[in-house]
């Protein structure tokens, strides 16, 4: 599972500003999907060589009423679920007494922790800690959340001091099969689909995870095929239905997103597409795993209510229109059976080996019928493609001047790459390399 590591500091002290730092190798990702907007409070990212998942608490107040207490209980909610705290001061301001008083609380906590001086780009670092040696949070760390300086030796030290990860979540086709998450919001069908896939098909084995912030990983078989369910509601919530909104946590779907090949993204069409179905896609997105959607509660829905999902589908998740609808009642199994058909084909497409000389020749085809534009005098060139990587595709393209080939042409490519190739169920990558 990935690192949870988690910012916490006053308002203003530059915690958004690391956060998208942090986060910006997935920038590449999003880039594709227009009209996708990124969750600003929860992200994954990688720095060096181990991904991470990266928490903005935004702003801690130390007010014990209202709105500020609210916040409170988000943030210890939060803090609980961290695996390392970033507590984040502003070096320009100096150690304030709303830095002393959370510092006081977050050593109470015995989390690991690490103090880290922001904007320590605006004095110099020696004298920008100094001052906030006081808090008793070990050594303060400087930190330019803007221009980057000290962030990649952050990370590192934070690694450092991580418990090593047990075992890997690398690798394809291993005994387990295809690792598939089932994510949605709560109340959206994840347990009882679940249970309707396992009771359908042999259980193998699985142990019960000894925390409840992990999810729990589910082998089984069909049709002689492995795979493993990767459960993030928790077949366990059984014993306790009404703490069902609690249980849902956005930290264990991104761990899930991240250990999975595919995801089934299980909409609840009674209560039609929400922001946090819109905010989920978006982290499937970012992951570049396939993806198979299953819009569940169909059944009791007339015609109308059908169609009405369906367009509200189409209009406020646009950007998943690579994904297969399916429409399905994990009560009833209708539609249920199917959906497995469908997470081999999203597999098989993420995983395909596409040719060298088969992407060339779909590049030359598509440059032919309408050519890249000329920058600076010149016109873009692009002269051959391969495979750069699996489960998302991804298609490098060399030529020159790749750096200037604008959004909507690259946007034309991938449309057209995906047609010919039919790529159905996983995002598609595109990466320019000029010269050879
Ligand atoms: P948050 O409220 O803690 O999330 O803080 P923000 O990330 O919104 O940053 C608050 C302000 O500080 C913004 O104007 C940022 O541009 C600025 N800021 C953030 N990090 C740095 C930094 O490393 N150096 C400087 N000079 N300014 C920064
Ligand atoms: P989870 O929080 O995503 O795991 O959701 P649950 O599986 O616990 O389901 C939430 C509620 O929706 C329960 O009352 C289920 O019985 C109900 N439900 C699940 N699937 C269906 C379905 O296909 N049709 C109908 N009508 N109700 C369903």
């Amino acid at each position: 599972m990935l690192p949870v590591i988690t910012l916490i500091g006053r308002p203003n002290v530059g915690k958004s500003t690391l956060f998208n730092r942090l986060t910006r190798t997935r920038d590449a990702l999003v880039a594709d999907f227009p009209g996708l907007t990124r969750d600003r409070q929860y992200g994954v990212g990688q720095i060096g060589p181990k991904p991470y998942v990266i928490v903005d608490t935004g702003g801690i107040g130390t007010a014990p009423e209202g709105v500020e207490a609210l916040m409170e209980r988000q943030v210890l909610r939060a803090i609980d679920e961290a695996d390392h705290l970033l507590f984040m001061v502003d070096a320009r301001d100096g150690c304030s007494p709303e830095d002393i008083e959370i510092s006081q609380r977050l050593r109470r906590l015995g989390k690991p922790i690490t103090l880290v001086v922001n904007k320590s780009d605006s004095t110099d670092p020696t004298f920008a800690t100094a001052d906030f040696h006081r808090l008793g949070l070990g050594d303060p760390w400087p930190v330019s959340s803007t221009q980057g300086n000290g962030v990649r030796e952050l990370i590192d030290r934070v690694f450092e001091q991580l418990p090593e990860a047990e075992g890997s979540i690398d690798g394809e086709d291993t005994q387990e099969g295809i690792r598939v998450a089932v994510v949605g919001r709560p109340n959206a069908g994840k347990s009882t689909l679940i249970n309707r896939l396992l009771g359908e098909e042999r259980l193998v084995t699985f142990d019960l995870p000894g925390t409840t912030r992990d999810s729990i990983f589910i082998p089984f078989e069909r049709l002689g095929r492995h795979y493993t369910l990767i459960d993030t509601a928790g077949l366990r919530r059984r014993a306790r239905v009404h703490e069902a909104i609690e249980k849902f946590s956005v930290i264990k779907t991104l761990q899930a997103i991240a250990a999975a090949n595919v995801i089934i993204l299980v909409i609840d069409a009674h209560q039609g597409i929400g922001e946090q179905d819109a905010t989920l896609a978006g982290h499937i997105i970012e992951s570049g795993r396939a993806l198979v959607v299953a819009i569940n509660k169909w059944d009791g829905l007339d015609t109308d209510q059908r169609e009405q999902v369906k367009s509200q589908f189409q209009r406020k998740l646009a950007f998943l229109d690579f994904a297969k609808l399916h429409l399905i009642s994990a009560l009833h199994g209708s539609g249920v059976g199917l959906l497995l058909d469908e997470v081999e084909h999203a597999y098989a497409n993420a995983t395909r080996d596409l040719g060298t000389p088969v992407l060339t020749r779909l590049l030359e085809a598509a440059v032919q019928e309408h050519q890249p534009p000329i920058v600076h005098g010149r016109r873009i060139k692009l002269r051959y493609a391969h495979q750069g990587g699996r489960n998302p595709p991804i298609i490098v393209i060399h030529g020159n001047q790749t750096e200037a080939v604008p959004e909507t042409y690259r946007r034309y490519l991938i449309n057209r790459f995906r047609k010919e190739l039919k790529l159905l169920g996983t995002p598609l990558r595109l990466e320019f390399k000029t010269g050879n």
